[in-house]
């Protein structure tokens, strides 16, 4: 559910009816994996950058306190492995809810 109109940002509906304003994002757009459906595939000739978990974590609070957005919808390509790469996706999250109280 949601839009990916604009740059970053997305927007999706909440169970009460409100619509929110998302940081859209992936700690990579490298990936392992060659899904023929997608840009970042591992054949594809696109440029490649990967956020460290603390950056997305700044960024993210840097957006929200300047009220661009109310969350983080966060996604990747595979780096190492889906183990690897989701604990890092969790780390972020981690960093935001207990070490920021970040409650978007
Ligand atoms: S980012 Fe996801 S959809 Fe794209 S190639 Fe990697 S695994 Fe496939």
């Amino acid at each position: 559910m949601g839009s990916t109109g604009g740059a970053g940002i997305c927007h999706s509906y909440v169970p009460d009816g409100r619509c929110i304003t998302l940081l859209k994002v992936l700690l990579t757009n490298a990936c392992l994996y060659d899904c023929h459906y997608c840009i970042n595939r591992r054949s594809s000739n696109v440029q490649r950058a990967r956020f460290t978990p603390d950056e997305v974590v700044r960024l993210t609070l840097d957006f929200y306190k300047r009220n661009f957005i109310e969350g983080l919808f966060l996604s990747s390509g595979i780096i190492r492995s889906a183990d690897y790469t989701m604990e890092l996706v969790i780390d972020v999250a981690r960093k935001l809810r207990e070490e920021h109280h970040f409650r978007g």
